[in-house]
């Protein structure tokens, strides 16, 4: 029996019963997931075993920013597997070497040196002990809306109630509210503190003692908590207090960097870099898991004369380096960033012109193909269309605009009263405007709610 002939065995229904037997699915309650089989993909589009095709509008996890199977990306990843499929992370290996120094070409500033990991929380978790190191301090600055994974460091830095569930949570971690100009925690009073950056965190260090602040983590532009592009200054003005008080600016790019936002970083849209960037998703797109922690000249050095504590057996995993490589490849080649730009702006202004139907439309907001569309039920108090971490028929709205998207070939993806619509950065205008055409139609289920 051939490979082939096994793999032919697996019809859709096999693959939903032992799916639903033995996989254990993220973030679920394992008796109400329904996952549909996949049987393949390619650019924007990905469909079932039932022929029912699906425009990507969240890229997967807001990952896959260069579409489904990619030709560059398979033959590159073939490739490096009949060359050298692994060997430990201490050897000079070619593809790591390459992705490393092509990570210092393409991230801004002084950016140097970099340690690649599995993905995005094993970055924030060796950035953070990193930063401990470096500083000799232990306290670390996050925000409520940021998520930086699932993993114990990860997750306490994360605000959202993901983290609830995994407390008691290492300490350390202290928080900050996020720069939410819409629903200002502040109430966005004028000059506002909170959305200004620099005051708010100011007031913090002076409760937590800013000379045991080793580092201040954010997400450049908040994705999975609202999609929040941070107000003009703002980066500046985090950067410049941390700079004060000899604190490390690390910047979680994992969802928005590598042309997401219409710049190769987030944090290019503000002229700002940190000291450490994290990367991971759009890297290499997730062809194979792939994360990154990049540190400036200053960390390099420093590095060159101290130990790095940290490590994985698939650190810098040759298949997956090789991806990253022709990743960044594909996207020079391709003007990647330019397209994110310009079908950002054709998504923007489709997008304009749904608030102008729709009264359930609150706030549009985001840069390049990284757009959130806020949902209220009315635009002058701003109620939210569902109320915050909703569960059950109280979110029914949401969850409904979701499945009604989906039934017409439209996968996109909500997270309280926010839609987030994420495509990847290789799709046209024609998909664009698909897309536009069925949220208009399904715009109408909060339209109805709201009423
Ligand atoms: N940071 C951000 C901003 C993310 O969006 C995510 C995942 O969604 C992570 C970190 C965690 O990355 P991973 O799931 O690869 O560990």
């Amino acid at each position: 029996m051939t490979t082939s002939d096994v793999a032919s065995t697996w019809d859709a229904e096999r693959i939903r019963t032992a799916d639903k037997e033995f996989v254990i699915h993220s973030w679920s309650n394992q008796g109400a997931v329904n996952a549909t089989p996949i049987a393949g993909g390619l650019g924007a589009w990905f469909w079932d075993y039932d022929g029912n095709r699906y425009l990507d509008f969240q890229s997967q996890l807001v990952n896959m920013n260069l579409g489904h199977q990619h030709p560059k990306m398979v033959e590159a990843i073939q490739a490096k597997a009949a060359e050298m499929c692994y060997i430990g992370p201490n050897y000079a290996e070619r593809s790591r070497a390459e992705l490393a120094e092509l990570m210092a070409e393409v991230t801004p500033g002084d950016l140097k040196m970099s340690f690649f990991t599995t993905g995005g929380a094993a970055a924030n978790e060796n950035a953070i002990r990193l930063a401990r190191h470096v500083t000799g301090r232990q306290k670390v600055v996050a925000r409520y809306r940021s998520y930086h994974g699932a993993t114990a460091g990860a997750i306490a830095m994360t605000g959202d109630p993901r983290r609830w569930h995994a407390e008691p949570t290492p300490s350390g971690v202290v928080r900050m509210f996020d720069p939410y100009t819409y629903r200002c925690s502040a109430g966005h009073p004028d000059p506002c503190p909170v959305c200004t950056g620099g005051p708010h965190l100011e007031e913090i260090l002076q409760y937590e003692d800013p000379t045991s602040v080793a580092a201040v983590i954010l997400e450049t532009v908040t994705g999975t908590n609202g999609l929040l592009p941070p107000p003009p200054g703002y980066l500046q003005s985090i950067r410049e207090t941390c700079d004060k008080y000899g604190i490390l600016l690390i910047l979680d790019e994992v969802m928005a960097g590598f042309g997401r936002t219409g710049e190769w970083f987030a944090c290019d849209n503000y002229d700002v870099t940190p000291d450490i960037l994290i990367t991971a998703k759009g890297l290499n797109s997730g062809y194979v898991p792939l994360g990154a922690m990049t540190v400036n000249e200053e960390i390099s050095g420093w590095l060159m004369k101290n130990k790095f504590w940290g490590g994985q057996t698939y650190a810098g995993h040759p298949l997956a380096c090789a991806s990253g490589v022709a990743s960044i490849e594909i996207m020079r080649e391709e003007k990647i960033v330019e397209n994110s730009r310009e079908m950002g702006q054709r998504l923007r202004a489709g997008l304009d012109g749904l608030a102008e139907r729709h009264p359930s439309i609150g706030e549009i907001r985001g840069l390049g193909l990284f757009q959130g569309v806020e949902l209220v039920k009315d635009r002058s108090t701003r109620e939210p269309l569902v109320p915050f971490n909703a569960v059950g028929p109280a979110a029914a709205p949401m969850g409904a605009i979701v499945a009604a998207a989906k039934k017409q070939g439209l996968y996109l993806s909500a997270n309280n009263n926010v839609l987030r619509l994420t495509p990847p950065l290789v799709i046209g205008a024609e998909d664009i405007d698909l897309a536009v055409g069925i949220l208009d139609d399904v715009l109408g289920i909060a339209d109805e709610a709201a009423a």
